[in-house]
Parts: structure tokens; C-alpha cells; sequence
């Protein structure tokens, strides 16, 4: 039998966020993704460097329209209440990427990127997958994300060459639509196998859950892996403002 048939590509998974924790809710959409589109990988990607978070309902303007990747920067004078302002914020990206290598340290199939926190300059998708695909030419990437991030998608920075660079594969999350017809008829129009729906387990968790908890100091325990909770306790991250404002210099 001949032994230069040429191999099948590489089946990649691609997980972006912030990771501010990294939580139970991300790791079940990567493996679930990882079971149903038998891939051979899932890679971790946080965000980089921090630059200003603006809510849903204040985003304008072509630089501030890759939503689900951005990332704020602590501002020691806004006289917003600490737990608004908290939510605007970010951890350090070396506490994030710490964070995402520790939750998936334990399974074989899941790996961490620096590929947006050595990057200058803010995180866009379209970058994640250009340097991706640049550094893993033989795979062919699937970038997961869940229905509230996909809800958006259109408005994510070069969205048409985003399709061009990777299949999208978006999960179900508690409390948004997933459901094609929800989304814009551009992304309706795309084939079939470059934007497919699916149905996970449940876990209505959010980060931004798992900080206010920490902050109020309620347990996280079981909405984020054993070794995040103890990592989280260990750099005193999500506590009040006025304790810990050293933590960003
Ligand atoms: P935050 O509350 O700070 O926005 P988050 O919980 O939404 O945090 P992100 O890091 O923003 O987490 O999300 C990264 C990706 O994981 C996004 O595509 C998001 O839609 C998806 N995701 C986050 N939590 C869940 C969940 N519980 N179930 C399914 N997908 C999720
Ligand atoms: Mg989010």
C-alpha cells in the first residue's frame, strides 16, 4: 500500500476569550466541540493586552467593534460603582494565560496560545486566525463561540475574511438564542459547514459572575477548576478596588 497519500488536515479547535477567569462553561464548549467535530485539538487563545472594554450599548467606531475579544483597563479615578467598573476591567494577561493553562493542563487535547498576548495593539479575530493559520498551514481551524458572541459576529473587525480563515462552530449558552434564524441574512447566506449551530450542556456560568463572586466573597468553587479557585485566592485577583490597587502597575 502506497504510504504518500497525502494526510487529512489537522483538525483544530480554536477557543477565544478573555479567560477573566477561564471557567467550567468554556471548558465544556471545547470539549463538547472537540467530541462532535472530532477534532484533534482545542487551543486556548485569551485575549492581549488591555485596552478600553466599552459595554454593548456604547460601541462605536472601527475600532472598538471586535467586541468579544476586547478587553478593558483599569481607571483608578472613574467614579462609577466598583462593581460596574470592575466589569470594565481586566486582569493582567499573564494572571489570564496562567489561568487558562491551568484549567486545561489535565486534558491531552487542549493547549494554551500566547498568540494575542505577545501581539502589540488590540485583539481582533481576524488577526488570531491569520497568525494561526500562518504558524499551522496543514490544519483546518474551527472557531468556537457561543451564541452571544455570535450574535455579533457581523460587527467584528474584516468578519467576511474571518469565513475565509476558519469554520465557526457557535454553542448554546443559558439565556441567549441559538438559532440561525436569529442571526443576519449574510450569515444565513454562508454554507453550511462554515457556520454550524450546537447544542451543549448547559452551565450558566459568566465570568463576570465568577468576579463579582469573588469580590463579595462567595465560593466559585465548581464554576471554575479546583486550581483557578486556589490561583485566583493565591493573587488576591477580583477583590475590591481600594485593597488592591497595586495589582495593576
Ligand atoms: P465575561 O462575563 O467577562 O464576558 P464570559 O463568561 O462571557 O466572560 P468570555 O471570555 O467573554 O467569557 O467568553 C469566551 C467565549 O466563551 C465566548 O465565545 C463566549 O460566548 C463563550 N462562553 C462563555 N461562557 C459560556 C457558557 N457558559 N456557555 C457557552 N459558551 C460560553
Ligand atoms: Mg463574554
Amino acid at each position: 500500500m502506497s504510504t504518500d497519500r497525502p494526510q487529512a488536515r489537522r483538525r483544530i479547535g480554536v477557543m477565544g476569550g478573555t479567560f477573566d477567569p477561564i471557567h467550567n462553561g468554556h471548558l465544556v464548549a471545547a470539549s463538547e466541540v472537540a467530541h462532535r467535530f472530532s477534532l484533534h485539538e482545542v487551543i486556548f487563545v485569551p485575549t492581549g493586552r488591555p485596552w478600553q472594554k466599552l459595554g454593548e450599548d456604547e460601541g462605536s467606531g472601527p475600532e472598538d467593534v471586535d467586541q468579544p475579544r476586547s478587553v478593558g483597563q483599569r481607571d483608578s479615578v472613574d467614579p462609577r460603582s466598583e462593581d460596574d467598573q470592575r466589569s470594565k476591567e481586566v486582569s493582567p494577561a499573564e494572571d489570564r494565560y496562567l489561568m487558562t493553562v491551568i484549567a486545561t493542563a489535565s486534558n491531552p487535547r487542549f493547549s494554551v496560545s500566547r498568540v494575542d498576548i505577545d501581539r502589540e495593539g488590540n485583539t481582533y479575530t481576524v488577526d488570531t486566525l491569520r497568525d494561526l493559520n500562518a504558524t499551522l498551514p496543514d490544519a483546518e481551524l474551527f472557531f468556537i463561540t457561543g451564541a452571544d458572541a455570535l450574535e455579533s459576529i457581523l460587527s467584528w473587525q474584516n468578519w467576511e475574511e474571518l469565513f475565509e480563515l476558519a469554520n465557526f462552530i457557535g454553542v448554546s449558552r443559558p439565556g441567549y438564542e441559538l438559532n440561525a434564524s436569529h442571526l443576519s441574512q449574510h450569515l444565513q447566506d454562508l454554507p453550511p459547514e462554515t457556520l454550524q449551530m450546537l447544542e451543549i450542556p448547559a452551565l450558566a456560568i459568566s465570568s463576570t459572575e465568577c468576579r463579582a463572586r469573588a469580590a463579595h466573597g462567595r465560593p466559585v468553587w465548581y464554576l471554575v477548576p479546583d486550581g483557578v479557585v486556589q490561583y485566583i485566592a493565591k493573587r488576591r485577583l477580583y477583590r475590591p478596588l481600594r485593597s488592591n490597587s497595586a495589582r495593576v502597575s
